[in-house]
């Protein structure tokens, strides 16, 4: 693939193989994704997003899902909080206050880097008053899914467009595939008792079209397509976004952020402007299996450990 240019957050160092910036970014990894040819996904643009919502209600319409419990949340204007089985695409609605833009790039910080000589980053509100960032979530269709290696029935498979898709006339409803995705996502119905997730339209995409929350989108903040091709304007649109002043843009889902701890990359990826954990996102993301093998040597060895103490103490009788 051919990497388009990226301006580098303020403070960070040109890349260069395995160069590690002050945000613990392998910068050569900044765009690049482990995705397998001829790989599909999204691309949710969050700068793009205004919060209509007309992506969830289009999934729940095309999937026949039930309305959720709406209720009073006291915590946001968004009623429906977040992904489940019934909410295969959630809007989050994340109010911030305005603020300088600080010397590590990220918004609230200490004044400094990307400041106009109005005193603010030319995208954001004076100090004070809130804002809100929209982020439309969805599974992320892992290119190493947790939830599958979990799947002791095989009911979780990757299609030939490589998304992560949950058959449900194999799935047993054990669960074991809810812990072991690193964004929450999959859950267990009180309908039927089996897990459900987004599909990303395999039943629309197979046949041609896109997938209903990309198409209801009346902004282009969720784009469909090859992967390659939608991380290629991924870049594009981060080094643009910087350029015009909103200095804190970047790419999660690619293997600099994202795609850690083993994912290698996420086929749903997203334009944040604000640190992961702002979206309720992992900023480090890993698969829950790759911390299984140091956990079982440190098993064995304390068994061990034990047991010699045992024969020691014994042999002193
Ligand atoms: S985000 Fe979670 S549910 Fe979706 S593919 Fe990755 S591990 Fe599976
Ligand atoms: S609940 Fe279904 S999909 Fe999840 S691990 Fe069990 S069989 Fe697999």
């Amino acid at each position: 693939m051919s990497l388009l240019p990226i301006p580098l957050l303020p403070g960070a160092v040109p890349p260069q193989a395995d160069a590690v910036s002050t945000h613990g970014l392998v910068l050569g990894e900044i765009g690049t994704t482990g995705a397998r040819p001829g790989a599909t996904g999204f691309l949710t643009d969050t700068t793009l997003c205004i919060g209509c919502k007309a992506c969830e209600v289009a999934c729940k319409q095309w999937n026949q899902l039930p309305m959720d419990n709406f209720g009073f949340s006291a915590t946001s204007y968004d009623n429906t909080r977040d992904l489940g089985a019934t909410t295969w695409r959630h809007v989050a609605f994340v109010e911030q206050m305005g603020g300088p833009v600080g010397t590590d790039g990220m918004p609230g910080g200490h004044a400094g880097g990307g400041l106009t000589s109005g005193g603010h980053a030319p995208t954001e509100l004076p100090p004070f008053q809130s804002h809100w960032l929209m982020q439309s979530d969805v599974c992320k269709h892992c290119v190493n899914a947790g939830c599958m290696e979990a799947c002791p029935t095989g009911a979780i498979i990757r299609t030939e467009q490589d998304t992560v898709l949950i058959q449900q006339d194999i799935c047993n409803g054990c669960g074991y595939c809810v812990p072991c995705c690193p964004f929450g996502v999959p859950e267990l119905s009180l309908f039927d008792g089996k897990v459900h997730k987004c599909t990303l339209c395999y039943d629309r995409t197979n046949v041609g079209l896109e997938p209903a929350c990309a198409k209801a989108c009346p902004t282009d903040s969720i784009q469909f397509g090859p992967i390659e091709t939608l991380m290629a304007r991924a870049r594009e649109r981060v080094g643009s976004l910087r350029e015009r002043g909103a200095k804190t843009a970047y790419i999660y889902g690619d293997r600099a952020v994202g795609g850690t701890g083993g994912m290698d990359g996420l086929n749903a990826f997203f334009i944040l402007t604000a640190p992961p954990e702002t979206y309720n996102l992992p900023a480090r993301p890993e698969l829950p299996q790759s911390r299984t093998f140091p956990a079982s040597w440190s098993t064995i060895g304390a068994a061990l450990a034990l047991g010699a103490m045992a024969i020691f103490s014994l042999r002193g009788r």
